[in-house]
């Protein structure tokens, strides 16, 4: 969650350059609502298994930026909607190569999960995928369905290398901000 957030200034930092707007607290305030976003689901799937917190509309990247980019669009203008797809898509680049077990990034067309550098059942591949069947037998092989509480609750290295992905996307955005 942390490195979201980083990853929400920097795409509305990017957001700025491409359309030689000046940098807004409002836009950088969107961009990290933005990166937050489909996490939101946590808060309705909290009781199941970790990976089946991404199993919901905000976490189906087919639907969701084709979606939520048009009603932003249509409400918002160009620079919030494509802000929207920038920082969705590399909300879902991190949710697909960091922890758990990545993404329905095809569905509903593929029901199959998807993850670069993934582990399937306990063998490193560069793109592993799993049927929610072989995910629910991979999962109980490798116990890591308490992942959540154990990456977020307690130090860990992926949360201490998310907090120092947040610090370096402040320093740079107040460099950017004293230019
Ligand atoms: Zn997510």
């Amino acid at each position: 969650m942390p490195l979201d957030i980083g990853l929400g200034i920097v795409s509305a930092m990017l957001i700025s350059e491409i359309f030689s707007i000046k940098i807004s607290t409002g836009l950088i305030l969107y961009g990290i609502l933005f990166a937050l976003l489909p996490d939101i689901d946590f808060l309705i799937l909290s009781s199941r298994n970790a990976y089946q917190r991404r199993d919901s509309l905000t976490h189906y990247p087919l639907l969701y930026l084709p979606l939520g980019g048009m009603i932003l669009w249509l409400g918002l203008g160009k620079i919030i909607a494509l802000l929207f797809i920038l920082t969705s898509f590399l909300h879902f680049l991190h949710d697909g190569i960091g922890t758990s077990w990545g993404l329905k990034w095809l569905y509903p067309f593929d029901e199959r999960w998807h993850k670069f550098l993934g582990r399937k059942f306990g063998q490193l591949k560069f793109l592993a995928s799993w049927t929610p069947d072989e995910l629910s037998r991979d999962v109980k092989l490798q116990r890591q369905d308490t992942w959540f509480r154990e990456t977020h609750f307690r130090p860990s290295p992926i949360l201490i290398t998310e907090v120092i992905g947040l610090i370096i996307a402040i320093v740079f955005l107040v460099f950017w901000l004293r230019r």
